[in-house]
């Protein structure tokens, strides 16, 4: 490959615990495959449950390993096979982290994100399984690469991963005009939640949380912000709602503790989607609630054919980052970005390789 070190700077998890940026073979992209030159890649709670080892033995599989799975970049090279991928060198990309073998009937209906061979060998989950983007470079399928126009910024795009998640939620919950809806956990997710759901039609909007991040959401255009540290947000989410409780409830918390709460949030008949991981925790169900209220509980994992829209949202200005990516880092101060997720101080650390 032409003009491409042969070495490259990676944010390598030699042990769980610890990150250290250390020089690796720069990956060569295989048939079907393209080499991407990392501009930006975003750090999240699950990357801190990763390199905590909440998941260990699966993700990662082995050690050492690169995580990062938000990420935006260009085209640095195209590997054989490539040809019909309209990509070329220089384009600016985002990519998606689950392909799915392209085979079994859940690929078959579009829905790769639960690709039925998961678990064999050659499937690929980058950042968790495969290695990720925390480098320098990264080598992608050129099919789950997405072209990313002028308009919009390194940093907005390394933020597409997130909005693509909400864009599926929303589609699963199937939210249309006029919708009521609550979104726990004032994070990245639910900061890009709330944007999407009133791009998708919701008229109100709720966002449960503490602290400064409310005010953070009062900007992005919620219409009623609870403090769940004031107050007791079931009251004061159905109040907001009309007394009724909303049409649906995007759980960004990842909190189980709080299923209680999300469930007796929502009107009857309402819909609840889960898009928070919970590092393995249990939550208790009230089972009779459920049934009786016929609620519609939803998971909602990764992002299937949703890269495009979210793309399009941010282009159009629908969707706004700049309140979102004010903390950015250079890839020797991973450690730092690190802390600034686990102390809350940063909405999201952004590494600039
Ligand atoms: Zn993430
Ligand atoms: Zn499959």
């Amino acid at each position: 490959m032409s003009g491409i070190p042969g070495v490259m700077r990676a944010a390598l998890l030699r042990d769980f615990g610890a990150l250290d940026v250390a020089e690796v073979p720069t990956p060569v992209p295989g048939p079907g495959e393209v080499l991407v030159r990392v501009r930006a890649c975003g750090i999240c709670g699950t990357d801190l449950k990763i390199v905590g080892g909440a998941y260990r033995g699966t993700w990662p599989p082995e050690l050492p390993f690169i995580i990062g799975h938000e990420w935006s970049g260009e085209v640095a090279a195209l590997g054989t096979g490539t040809g019909h991928s309209g990509l070329t060198v220089g384009d600016r990309v985002v990519g998606e982290n689950h392909t799915g073998c392209g085979a079994c009937p859940r690929c078959r209906t579009g829905r790769y994100n639960l690709c039925e061979r998961v678990r064999e060998p050659g499937f690929r989950l980058y950042g968790h399984t495969a290695p990720g983007a925390l480098a320098e470079y990264a080598v992608r399928p050129a099919v789950a690469l997405h072209k990313v126009p002028e308009g919009v910024s390194h940093l907005a795009a390394a933020l597409v991963n997130q909005g693509a998640l909400t864009v599926h939620a929303t589609r699963r919950a199937r939210l249309g005009p006029g919708a009521s809806v609550a979104v726990f956990g004032p994070g990245l997710l639910g900061l890009l939640m709330l944007q999407v759901a009133r791009a998708a039609g919701a008229t109100t909007v709720i966002m449960v949380g503490r602290g400064g991040r409310l005010t953070a959401a009062r900007e992005l255009g919620c219409t009623a912000t609870v403090d769940y540290e004031r107050e007791d947000p079931v009251p004061a989410v159905r109040a907001a709602a009309g007394g009724r409780g909303v049409d649906c409830v995007f759980d960004c918390s990842g909190n189980p503790a709080a299923v209680g709460q999300l469930l007796r949030s929502v009107r009857r008949g309402g819909t609840v989607a889960l898009l928070g991981l919970a590092g393995g925790a249990v939550a208790e169900l009230p089972v009779d609630l459920v049934t009786l209220d016929e609620l519609d509980v939803l998971g909602i994992r990764s992002s299937p054919n949703a890269y495009p829209a979210m793309i399009a949202l941010l282009a159009s200005g629908a969707v706004r980052t700049e309140p979102l990516t004010t903390h950015t880092y250079p890839l020797a101060d991973v450690a730092a970005a690190f802390g600034a997720l686990a102390r809350r101080e940063a909405i999201r650390p952004i590494l600039i390789p």
